[in-house]
């Protein structure tokens, strides 16, 4: 290998990095190999990835079972494209995903990140409406305090004060509710849900689709929410004539507990709250490739099917590529085979006895925990390099953004491994609270 100093400075002068500067940026790790839970770097750190990088690595990384099933299909048909043929990675991921996703929810689009499957559902509620004579319906509404991609369309869904504010004048125009306040853990307070009632019902003639990410706002604020918003907001939807989509790209494959997160809201007859269009990504294929999918009612597809337009107007290149239909049969295997329900418990009462406590640090703002997901939200967040310093003595990666030190762990983390993980968050909510800065989402 090349010097590690003339590698990083390439890269410091050459390559962008996820929300971050070119120059100056705080010292970046150079990931050489990664196994299960931990990866190691060229300067001989092994960290545990307690972020899942990025949470799509479910069953750890370099998953034999996955790497394996890669390098088999990519002796037989790397890439062919979508439109005009077919191939069987395709359609044996298809015929898991329609045994796995909730019942009803089975006309699949394959997409190649989360983003383009946002899109592509936001496209298909509108061509939706379109179907049934109504044109005029095409605005959505979407939570405060969301994410839901980087794309300019999945953008204008997000947060509406968040991360994306900078390019207002790019993004379509949407509507907003205001986040749901009633937490998980208490009683359902129907006032909650006075907002959204208060939007849908002003704008209803314009409305294609209400998107939420069900029970768990992840990338801009790391928010846990009572279920009971599910069950309202399905009710109004049918009430209006106005589709629900649920973002389960982050909150999907067990996450949160159960398998989806709408497995939350419980109907009288036992059943889960079920949208009309369900987006799915990160842990699809392990973390192992790119690779998301939109998933639509029979309801929907039908309308869109027998009508004047019938084609879904939507095709990315890479649509369904088959090295990526291979991981994700691969994981989804996995996924029927582990009882990651019994574990993600297991890791979610660790997770509780290690954090609760972590309310009494000065510096503590509220502690959240729900399945495998652990949230310090801190009044004020050290230093970088305060940060880097723990993750370095610790030898746990986390990438705390705003106020929050959250980790996300690979679905197959050990209780000592969880423990080391909160050790980590704890040593980053002592630190001495950095300066304020404009830059908030900093690297
Ligand atoms: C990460 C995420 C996305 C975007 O997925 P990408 O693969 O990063 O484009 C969309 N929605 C939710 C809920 C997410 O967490």
């Amino acid at each position: 290998m090349k010097n590690l100093d003339s590698l990083l400075a390439f890269d410091a002068e050459h390559l962008w990095h996820p929300y971050a500067a070119l120059k100056n940026t705080p010292a970046r790790f150079l990931a050489k190999s990664a196994q299960g839970t931990r990866i190691e770097t060229a300067d001989g750190l092994n960290l545990i990835d307690a972020v899942s990088s990025w949470w799509c690595v479910a069953h750890g990384h370099n998953c034999p079972e996955i790497t394996e099933a890669i390098r088999k299909q990519s002796e037989k048909l790397s890439h062919v494209m979508f439109g005009g043929f077919t191939h069987e990675p395709a359609i044996e991921l298809g015929e898991k995903l329609v045994k796995f996703l909730p019942k009803g929810l089975n006309k699949i689009f394959y997409a190649d990140s989360g983003s383009i499957a946002v899109e592509c559902a936001a496209k298909m509620a509108v061509q939706y409406q379109y179907a049934l004579g109504r044109p005029e319906r095409c605005k959505l509404v979407a939570l405060k305090g969301g994410y839901h991609g980087d794309t300019a369309g999945a953008m204008a869904l997000s947060d509406p004060d968040g991360m994306h504010t900078l390019f207002r004048g790019i993004m379509p125009h949407h509507y907003f509710a205001e986040r749901p306040n009633c937490r998980a853990d208490e009683p359902w307070n129907d006032a909650d849900f006075a907002s959204m009632e208060a939007v849908v019902n002003e704008h209803e003639k314009e409305i294609a689709a209400v998107i939420c990410e069900p029970v768990f706002q992840g990338g801009n604020g790391m928010w846990l929410y009572n279920a009971g918003y599910l069950k309202r907001l399905r009710k109004l939807c049918d009430e209006k004539g106005i589709l629900l989509i649920f973002d389960e790209i982050a909150a999907g494959f067990y996450r949160t507990g159960p398998k989806w997160g709408m497995d939350h809201a419980k109907l009288e007859n036992g059943e889960s709250v079920l949208p009309d269009i369900m987006t799915i990504g990160k842990a699809l294929t392990g973390g192992h490739i790119t690779m998301a999918a939109c998933v639509a009612s029979e309801m929907v597809a039908d309308t869109i099917t027998n009508s004047k337009i019938s084609a879904f107007m939507h095709g990315p290149t890479y649509m369904a590529n088959p090295l990526a239909c291979a991981a994700g049969i691969a994981s989804l295997n996995l996924f029927e085979s582990r009882d990651y329900a019994k574990n993600v418990a297991r890791i979610e009462s660790r997770l509780r006895a290690n954090l609760e406590p972590l309310r009494n640090l000065e510096n503590a703002a509220d502690v959240r925990v729900l399945g495998a997901i652990g949230c310090l939200e801190l009044k004020a967040i050290p230093t970088s390099e305060d940060i880097l310093k723990v993750i370095r003595e610790t030898g746990v990666w986390l990438r705390p953004f705003c106020n929050y030190v959250y980790t996300m762990p690979p679905l197959i983390t050990s209780d000592a491994e969880i423990d080391q993980i909160c050790e980590a968050i704890k040593l980053i909510g002592q630190c001495e609270p950095g300066p304020v800065s404009d830059d908030e989402f900093h690297e």
